[in-house]
């Protein structure tokens, strides 16, 4: 028996093809991940009674099949160990996870590491965003995913991007349509605006396929695309939900919902990661979606190159395939959609809540006394410190925070500060962690 050479930690896209990629030049991985399948946030499966179909283009089922083609050939030099987070490195250096099947922490040393734990959404704070009923679009369709159940109610969409479309096409066609999209942005009217390049990086047959699809079942199903729209603020009422809504040319209009489902946009995930590092004794490499956010095709082909580059780190001779072009491709891709979405910045009232770990509105936030630095903000309104680490809060304490002159990266509240655990961990699985003790999963 040998202990696995890698550690691949998350089993999304770039995490399968980085340990489908190492199995093909010789080495074994083991691979954490904190759900208990594989699949990450797009090819995730049911795991309910539920039993409609999920509305996919064809270009993603057709790179999800190869993909699990290539992950299953693989089984022999992967060992997966599922519902085990991944929460820190210790000061020894040691790789910490949290294996939640057998309720105890345990530590792997192995010869390299690929960080592959993909993306957050961002939400921007609106006043009622805390709301019962109030949930982000990822967390929607990860629920209707794995139960295979669309949420019962009406539902309405609302921020801005493609997510949204999907989500609303997939809702459509499981027989649940959300009452309407509201997108901030104005994506329509932006094609034209900016012009032939936004139009060059979009025209590829599979998004042309993609956006037909969604348009397709958005018209079937009568479901209003309404851009330049956003919500201003929410309230609970007897029979739900009370959205008020604004257009950007000063109309409104109230909606009555049982869920609303906010999404701005995705960020990566790279809260208390480890840096990356290329050398033969210590190689960790950021894979898919946390290095940078380009979507399910460029995490695949990201996964296999963070792989090619830890097969290089080890000695061995690895002759690399044409992946760059196409991770610039997809960089091409990104660029014009982040054009077309792109947004004016909006300024949470004084009764939004601006950190929902701690319930402080923007109100109490302004009344804070803090002189010019994110660690003082972090230690007087304890920013970054709750269950969601500075994930939600990071941008808008930020944004706020400028507004007062005092200026520092979001990253200061979340990203660059090192500590473990990066999760919430139980006390009887940090009691029985044993560091003398090596993994036995990790072992294959
Ligand atoms: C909610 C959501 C919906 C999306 N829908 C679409 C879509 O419809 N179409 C599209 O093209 N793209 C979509 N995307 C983007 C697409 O899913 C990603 O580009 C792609 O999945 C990225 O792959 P990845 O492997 O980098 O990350 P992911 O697929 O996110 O995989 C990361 C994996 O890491 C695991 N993980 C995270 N943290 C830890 C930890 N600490 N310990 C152990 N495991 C951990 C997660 O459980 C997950 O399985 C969506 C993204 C999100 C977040």
């Amino acid at each position: 028996m040998t202990r696995a050479d890698v550690l691949v930690i998350g089993a999304g896209p770039a995490g399968l093809a980085a340990v489908a990629e190492l199995a093909s030049w010789g080495l074994t991985s083991l691979l954490v991940e904190q759900r208990d399948q594989v699949g990450g946030a797009i090819y995730r499966r049911h795991v309910g009674d539920g039993s409609h179909v999920l509305l996919m283009p064809e270009h993603h089922r057709r790179r999800r099949d190869a993909l699990m083609q290539a992950y299953t050939q693989a089984q022999a030099r992967v060992s997966p160990l599922f519902s085990s987070v991944f929460i820190g490195v210790d000061r020894d250096g040691r790789f910490l996870i949290d294996n939640r099947s057998l309720g105890r922490v345990q530590s792997v040393r192995p010869k390299a590491v690929i960080v592959a734990v993909g993306t957050v959404e961002r939400v921007l704070p609106r006043e009622g965003w805390e709301l019962p009923g109030v949930v982000t679009a990822g967390g929607m369709q990860v629920q209707f995913k794995e139960t295979g159940q669309t949420p019962q109610g009406k539902i309405l969409l609302a921020g801005s991007g493609p997510l949204l479309l999907a989500l609303a096409a997939q809702l459509a066609a499981a027989g649940n349509p959300p009452l309407a999209v509201l997108e901030h942005a104005q994506p329509l009217a932006a094609v034209w605006w900016q012009g032939r390049a936004v139009f060059n990086a979009l025209r590829s047959w599979p998004h042309v396929q993609e956006a037909m699809l969604y348009a397709r079942e958005l018209w079937r199903a009568r479901v209003p695309y309404l851009t330049g729209w956003q919500v201003q603020s929410v309230q609970t009422v007897a029979d739900g939900l009370r959205i008020n809504a604004r257009h950007s040319s000063g109309l409104t209009r109230q909606y009555t919902v049982k869920h609303l489902a906010l999404h701005d946009g995705l960020l990566p995930n790279t809260t208390g990661l480890p840096g990356a590092v290329q050398r033969t004794d210590n190689c960790i490499v950021h894979a898919g979606d946390c290095r940078e956010v380009l979507g399910a095709s460029a995490a695949i082909d990201d996964g296999r190159r963070a792989a090619q580059q830890v097969v290089r780190a080890l000695g061995q001779r690895c002759d690399s395939d044409p992946l760059d072009r196409a991770i610039t491709a997809a960089q091409r891709t990104q660029t014009a959609l982040a054009r077309l979405f792109q947004t004016a910045p909006v300024t949470p009232t004084a009764n939004t809540v601006v950190c929902r770990c701690e319930g402080l509105r923007r109100s109490a936030f302004d009344q804070l006394q803090v002189a010019g630095s994110a660690h003082e903000l972090r230690l007087v309104g304890r920013f970054g410190m709750g269950a969601c680490q500075g994930r939600f809060c990071a941008h808008t304490v930020s944004a706020l925070a400028h507004e007062r002159g005092i200026d520092f990266d979001p990253a200061a509240i979340n990203g660059n500060v090192l500590r473990w655990p990066l999760r919430p961990v139980s006390l009887a699985a940090l009691a029985a962690y044993d560091e003398s003790e090596s993994a036995p999963e990790a072992v294959l």
